[in-house]
């Protein structure tokens, strides 16, 4: 329906302007009944509904209504699934709808910088460009329903510890590279109706007033159409928050917020025309979500959880699986052991807690899919405590011993981690350290299943056959596993983050969760595999690892052009086949690697992945295209991303570290760097330059006389050649004993300054 919003904010009054800016409670925005705007629900989100029906809390300790719970974030970004992802997205949508929810408060594209954080359960990746695809698909698939998403929270939010206050200090590069490109694809492709401020402060500013962030960069450069909506609490001053670009403020402030913006208008220090603005974008969303609302609508449970099944084994990784432990036979006996069994762990606490339609029990739906095999079990250890129970041990260990194979249910349990804190260590608790142990001593097929929401440190690996990562996969977890346990699907998860041996390895060690409001983002760019590859470290588990049952073949890689500019695309083709006897998925992972580079950049990043059905035999041919943001870094002086001319590597393969093909094409950038050449710049610079080259060449000859090629730099093939490099320029004016004067260099700089 079409109206006229600007006409409707005329009409309005100042206070109802301002009111239009918070929440009228918990979880709804305000209605202007006599202009006929409707006040809409918002609700958590992400992987699930959480409607409050009575109490609300932004914590997740009061009841919600039942809705699906689908598998949390860090797993359905294992699935490197696109239209999986948005298939999930779609079913959220309908829920919405079926509950009057307008705007869904997800997804969470955070990159997991520490293992530690507690809410990395409910983020995507380590890497931005797998975060922003996965966010991108959730908004796609939620939006076509007609509901809107929350993309959260905007931004440089990686740690619990003092999230409300915390400072976070990072460079431009970083922020550009990293932290902004997991939000940045997904608000360019998916255009989310909302995005959600962080609580922290970014260099020194809360995210909630930070205009570089909410104005310049996520309005003005990525073009968001929609509003910005802080997280629950997270303004700090209202005024300045509005004119940063943060619209909405949430929950309601119970009238504190609108009267600062009414008396900031009356006095002159908020021009009215920037309240317009927002309660416009605001206005904008309100009707659309009324527009788009779907009466009467419905989901069928049943479905959802058949999905939320469905989409869980698309997600969990077989991390090892020495033997061919898995999958099970179904035959002989099975021990099954660990506190999960009967408890399971299927998602996280917090906001994003979701009060399941149902719960699938594992141990019935591995009867089911048990055959002729006899199941036993065992709790083995107490999830309530850390100690170990000499009963509960000896129980496991006989059960175990006594059967053909023994499959422990282990992990983190939800004291572990949460939103609200951060873990402290990467530990499992002891006393399931102490039971895989112990149920290894006397069993030698041993095969973990893991329930955690990020990387625990396995010291008991070497003594198990097989892992199956399993992590948060939602209500239906419990039959996902025994599908894959079983055989019944196969495994194709890969993972979106690294499994560090020890804490101790991981490039944030040294500055998490910082010192008091400040933690400074020392290592840079390099986060996750970004540093273990550069570092050449060996990891538990790397980036992108993750087994099947069957195996794949990768064989021939085409390139349409060996020779590109950096306004053109590239295709990349190349063919996987399935050479085992399963049918299987495969995540097909493209990384580009700049083969020399005069900025620090990581040895290879990821730039394009797809997942592919492959029947036994089947061989597929898989195309990528790559743009300039593929070869690209951003370069802080031009304040643009840029390609520098050069080779560059593109490597294909099944993981971070076992990529087969490999091509090389050489991109030329179309931009120019105008460098400022100063009497302090050296020979090297200049000569770096290509029109510098020549007119220093020239102009020095006095100087160098027949030495001149020797300040070539190109072939640096003397040592004084080498040693010439680093001269600054004014000391060749020092050294020539007249032969090259200051005229002579200002001549030089002259030149160079105003060629092209
Ligand atoms: C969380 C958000 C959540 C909001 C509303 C906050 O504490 O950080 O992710 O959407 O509460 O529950």
């Amino acid at each position: 329906m079409s109206r006229d919003i600007k006409k409707i904010i005329s009409q309005m009054t100042l206070e109802e302007k301002a009111g239009m800016c918070s929440g009228l409670d918990f979880w709804r925005t305000k209605a202007v009944e006599r202009l006929g705007i409707p006040s809409i629900m918002v609700t958590d989100g992400p992987h699930g509904l959480r409607k409050q029906a009575e109490t609300a809390d932004h914590l997740g300790m009061n009841g919600s209504v039942p809705a699906t719970c689908f598998p949390a974030g860090a797993t359905l970004a294992s699935s490197w699934d696109r239209s999986l992802v948005e298939r999930v997205g779609a079913a959220l949508g309908e829920e919405c709808q079926a509950e009057k929810v307008s705007v869904l408060l997800g997804p969470a594209a955070n990159i997991k910088r520490s293992p530690l954080c507690g809410r990395n359960f409910e983020y995507l990746s380590e890497d931005p460009y797998l975060s922003s695809e996965i966010a991108a698909s959730h908004i796609r698939g939620v939006q076509s329903q007609g509901v809107g998403t929350s993309l959260k929270h905007f931004a440089v939010n990686n740690q619990e510890h003092r999230r409300l206050s915390v400072n976070a200090i990072l460079d431009e590069r970083t922020l550009r590279e990293i932290y902004l490109a997991s939000f940045e694809g997904a608000v360019k492709q998916s255009q989310p109706w909302t995005v959600m401020c962080a609580y922290n402060q970014v260099n020194g500013e809360y995210c909630s007033e930070n205009k570089y962030l909410l104005t310049t960069i996520l309005k003005e450069e990525w073009g968001h159409e929609g509003f910005v909506v802080s997280d629950w609490g997270a303004v700090n001053e209202r005024v300045p928050g509005l004119k940063a670009g943060l619209e909405l403020e949430m929950p309601s402030s119970n009238g504190l917020g609108d009267k600062k913006i009414v008396d900031a208008v009356k006095n002159g220090k908020l021009s009215e025309e920037v309240l317009d603005k927002a309660v416009e974008r605001i206005l904008n969303i309100v009707f659309k979500a009324v527009d788009n609302r779907k009466e009467n609508a419905t989901y069928d449970k049943k479905a959802h959880h058949a999905l939320a099944r469905a989409v869980a084994r698309e997600c969990m990784v077989l991390l090892k699986n020495e033997d061919d432990i898995l999958p099970l036979m179904k035959k002989g006996k099975i021990a099954v052991i660990g506190g999960f069994v009967n408890k399971p762990r299927y998602q996280g606490g917090g906001s994003s807690h979701v009060n399941p339609t149902e719960i699938d029990n594992v141990l019935d739906e591995m009867v089911k899919l048990a055959g002729s095999a006899e199941i036993v079990s065992a709790e083995g250890f107490d999830l309530n405590s850390d100690n170990s129970d000499d009963n509960m041990v000896a129980e496991a260990k006989a059960a175990a011993q006594d059967s053909d194979v023994a499959v422990i249910f282990a992990g983190l349990p939800d004291r572990y981690e949460s939103e609200g804190y951060d873990r402290t260590h990467m530990s499992m608790p002891s006393n399931q350290i102490k039971l895989i142990e112990a149920v290894a001593e006397v069993q030698q097929n041993v095969v973990v299943v893991l329930s955690n929401g990020s990387p625990i440190e396995m010291p008991w690996i070497g003594k198990v056959k097989g892992v199956l990562e399993a992590y948060l996969g939602g209500q239906a977890a419990g039959g996902a596993i025994a599908d894959l346990l079983f055989g019944a699907a196969n495994p194709c998860g890969k993972l979106a983050e690294t499994f560090p041996i020890k804490l101790s390895d991981n490039p944030s060690y040294l500055n998490f969760p910082g010192e008091g409001d400040k933690v400074e983002y020392k290592e840079g760019l390099f986060v996750g595999y970004r540093y273990y590859d550069k570092k050449e470290m060996a990891t538990l588990f790397p980036f992108g690892h993750g087994l099947s049952y069957t195996t794949f073949e990768y064989t021939g890689i085409l390139v349409d052009k060996k020779e590109l500019t950096d306004k053109d695309t590239l295709k990349v083709s190349v063919s996987v086949k399935n050479t085992g006897k399963v049918a299987g998925k495969e995540v097909v992972q493209l990384y580009v690697k700049d083969v020399v580079s005069s900025v620090i950049r990581p040895e290879k990043e990821l730039k394009g992945f797809e997942k592919v059905d492959l029947q036994p035999g089947e061989e597929k041919a898989v195309t990528f295209t790559l743009d300039k943001r593929a070869f690209a870094y951003y370069n802080t002086e031009i304040k643009d991303w840029h390609v520098e001319s050069g080779d560059f590597e593109i490597l294909v393969g099944g993981s971070s570290v076992s990529l087969p093909l490999r091509e090389i094409v050489k991109v030329e950038s179309t931009v120019v760097i105008k460098k400022k050449f100063t009497k302090t710049s050296t020979v090297g610079d200049v000569m770096s330059h290509p029109a510098g080259k020549v007119i220093a060449a020239d102009l020095m000859k006095g100087f160098f006389g027949e030495q001149q090629e020797v300040a070539d730099t190109e072939g640096l093939g003397t040592d004084m050649a080498a040693m010439m490099k680093d001269f600054v320029l004014r000391s060749i004016v020092n050294f020539s004993g007249g032969k090259f004067s200051e005229e002579m260099l200002e001549e030089l700089l002259d030149k160079l300054n105003n060629c092209n």
